[in-house]
């Protein structure tokens, strides 16, 4: 037990080493459950595969152990994590994958929600994709690192896949989970990267149906291919082309968000309130706000979106039925902003 009275969590075992880590320590109600380390890929500008080494990944039955125990603890919602989550097992026996580990935590916990972190578009297969549209207990959630949808600037960054591919797998996800909330990290301001490199990201990222976007800067890391490449571009260059990514995504995003309004979401509260509401997080990543502060966190229901106001939704428990008497959700008139 930590010293919070929370269970101890066995976040990963991982080659010879037990790693213990206290549970939990940012967010109390979504345990994250590290199921793989290292990288066998070779990003020019990533140092992890040499820092943390090759793929390894923990054992089917000691995810499902700790599952298992997680639950019993009372815990909704896991989120399985890894540096590259979708290569989960191939070190272990190749005719385990990522998805027949999904199926037996679905098939032998109870856990009520699984979320996948990141997960490399490759890794993200037609069975996947099936399997998280059909399954409720499966996060409508893939969060999917692009980098570049330029296919240049691609190869120069030695990612394994096309723009094309990219967009391909996107749009499968789109088409059976309409609603899904998909995410991505873009990195700007890779070496070389031109103005016209940048206008097809720009037009590649308006083509495709994400929810959100993580857009971080370049920057060098010593001993990576890409920091001995020409073409190291300056920071102002950097940042307004991260600007206008960020602007394009926003757009995209209050679409989205506005397109939730009167919809029926499934939510996990948290542990935080905001003015006199319980914040809680949906099964397809967004925050949502309910007009109950006096909801425990760490509880799973459905809600009804009624408005949607500086990114976050409000909303009412579904089953709640609202007499003229009940409380009022702070500007709870139907509408978008
Ligand atoms: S960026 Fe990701 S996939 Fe590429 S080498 Fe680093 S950890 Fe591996």
């Amino acid at each position: 037990m930590t010293a919070e009275g929370l269970p101890q969590l066995l976040v990963g075992e991982i080659g010879e080493s037990f790693h213990f880590a206290p549970a939990f320590p940012d967010d109390r109600t979504r345990p994250t459950l590290k199921v793989q380390d290292g990288c066998n890929a070779r990003c020019a500008f990533c140092v992890i595969p040499r820092v943390r080494g090759r793929s390894r990944s923990l054992a089917p039955e000691k995810v499902i152990e700790q599952i298992h125990d997680l639950a019993q603890s009372g815990y909704q919602e896991i989120v399985l994590c890894g540096i590259n989550l979708g290569s989960y097992a191939k070190d272990l026996d190749r005719r385990l994958t990522l998805r027949g580990l999904l199926e037996r935590i679905l098939a032998e916990t109870s856990i009520a929600r699984v979320r996948l972190s990141s997960i490399e578009v490759m890794d993200v297969s037609s069975e996947l994709i099936r399997l998280v549209a059909r399954e409720p207990r499966l996060a409508e959630h893939f969060h999917i690192p692009l980098q570049s949808g330029c296919d240049r600037i691609l190869r120069l960054m030695n990612r394994r896949y096309w723009a094309a591919q990219y967009a391909e797998r996107l749009r499968a996800i789109h088409e059976q989970i309409p609603h899904c909330g998909i995410g991505a990290d873009v990195m700007v301001g890779f070496p070389g990267e031109t103005d016209e490199d940048h206008r097809a990201n720009l037009r590649f990222i308006e083509s495709l149906p994400f929810t959100y976007l993580h857009v971080f800067p370049y920057s060098a890391r010593p001993g990576t291919p890409a920091a001995a490449r020409p073409g190291q571009l300056n920071g102002r260059v950097i940042r307004e082309r991260g600007q206008e990514i960020r602007r394009l995504m926003a757009q995209k995003r209050q679409a989205f968000l506005a397109d939730q309004i009167n919809r029926t979401l499934s939510v996990l509260t948290l542990a935080d309130t905001f003015a006199e509401a319980r914040l809680a997080l949906s099964s397809n990543y967004l925050k949502v706000a309910l007009p109950f502060s006096a909801l425990p966190a760490n509880v799973l229901l459905e809600v009804c979106v009624g408005r949607v106001e500086n990114e976050t939704l409000y909303a009412y428990p579904e089953l709640q039925n609202r007499s003229p008497e009940s409380p009022s959700v702070p500007g709870s008139t139907t509408s978008s902003s």
